[in-house]
């Protein structure tokens, strides 16, 4: 018989090269404990009988607002030292509602902005981008602030430290560009710092809800989208099977659509979660694509596979109702 856990959230602060060796104790704990912050404001929705889209929301916006993790305030730059910031969400139900947005400069929390796409009854469109986008969240009150409000000191050296390793490997005048990402044989790359942050969460009427928020990667190109906007490529839910947000080298997200590929995994063959999950990021690992999700479906089984050195990941439920935290 398949257990049934009940309001369950998983949330993810991003994969990527993480080294124990390099990473003192008190810094791990400051990842570790802003995780369960997302997890506990998230659930206080879910375990007062709020719906999964709020809760996913507000995990998001608490590791949006948190410099830690590459999202709203902690978002990376792009070569051109910009930052650009990007989201989408998506509900679970039969009409796979979903809102999405990216080239987002002034809006603090892109996961609002998603939302509010995806909720207005006026909107026909899945997906906003750049100014325009700017101009309807604007319209609908959403809390604008001055690009600076993304500027970092830690985020900026990031830039600057990219900006001057590409210039001492000759042909290159930066980071990321250089690499054809549709060339399995190229050399590996790893974009650091990654992150992305995410949260999947099924409420008390077994809807699931997926949310995902990012700044791309340090130093990609300006303009470039990844694929954590993209709904079936970082983003997805399905009542029927799960919900999914994805972390990773987005260029492989999009060309294996990450997402949609654990849901189609159970709806085709019959895989449970656990399953799925691992198969696909296992799959993802064996052409060079780096990255992890977080997942779950409607009974709250969890599953977090990455196949980098660490995630900052975690989940809570009603088991136990405690927010339960890892790296590593
Ligand atoms: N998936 C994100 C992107 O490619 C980055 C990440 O998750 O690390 O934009």
């Amino acid at each position: 018989m398949t257990n049934n856990y009940g309001p369950t959230l998983v949330i993810s602060g991003g994969a990527g090269t993480i080294e124990r060796d390099n990473f003192p104790a008190e810094e791990q704990q400051k990842y570790l404990d802003a995780l369960k912050e997302s997890l506990r404001v998230g659930y206080k929705i879910l375990i007062e009988g709020g719906s999964s889209i709020d809760a996913v929301e507000a995990s998001v916006i608490s590791l949006e607002d948190c410099p830690l993790f590459n999202a709203g305030k902690g978002s990376v730059f792009t070569i051109g030292g910009k930052n650009e910031l990007e989201s989408s969400i998506m509900l679970g139900i039969p009409s796979h509602t979903a809102g999405a947005c990216t080239l987002l400069h002034t809006i603090k929390n892109p996961i609002v902005l998603a939302k509010t796409l995806l909720l207005d009854p006026e909107n026909p469109h899945v997906f906003l981008g750049g100014i325009e986008a700017e101009k309807y969240a604007k319209s609908k009150g959403l809390e604008m602030v001055d690009p600076s409000y993304f500027f970092t000191e830690q985020r900026w050296k990031q830039h600057m430290d990219g900006l001057e390793k590409g210039k001492s490997s000759e042909n290159i005048g930066y980071d990321a560009p250089q690499l054809n990402f549709n060339d399995a044989s190229q050399p590996e790359f790893d974009p650091s710092p990654m992150g992305t942050v995410g949260a999947v969460a099924v409420d008390v009427n077994g809807i699931i809800a997926a949310a995902t928020s990012t700044g791309g990667f340090n130093n990609k190109k300006d303009g470039r989208i990844g694929d954590t906007p993209l709904i079936a490529c970082g983003t997805w839910a399905d009542n029927d099977t799960c919900g999914v947000s994805g972390t990773g080298n987005g260029e492989y997200f999009i060309r294996f659509s990450v997402a949609r590929d654990v849901s189609a995994r159970m709806q085709y063959l019959g895989e449970n979660l656990h399953e799925a999950a691992t198969t696909v990021i296992e799959n993802l690992r064996k052409v060079g694509g780096n990255g992890g999700v977080v997942a779950l479906d409607k009974y709250g089984n969890v599953a977090m596979p990455f196949n980098t050195s660490g995630m900052y990941r975690g989940y809570i439920r009603t088991s136990d109702g405690i927010p339960h935290a890892y790296i590593f």
